[in-house]
């Protein structure tokens, strides 16, 4: 193995912990507190709520709150 695969490898469990992680505090989360944020997602992004703890995506803005919100920033 050389060490680019090891680091790749090291990585990669790194990151599935990580996600099992934030799974389980978003799982425990009672997402209390919303804000409206830019997602990215895959190739787009866009304003959601997310909750502002935890960062859980909790919803679309509806197209009249986007508009407000794009103005906004
Ligand atoms: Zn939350």
């Amino acid at each position: 193995m050389d060490a680019n695969r090891r680091r790749v490898d090291k990585l990669l469990s790194d990151k599935w912990k990580i996600e099992r992680e934030l799974e389980k505090i978003q799982a425990n989360c009672k997402h209390e507190n919303t804000v409206i944020k830019q997602v990215t997602d895959g190739t787009s992004s866009s304003p959601r709520y997310v909750c502002e703890s935890c960062g859980c995506p909790l919803g679309y803005l509806s197209p009249q709150e986007s508009v407000t919100f794009l103005k906004k920033s």
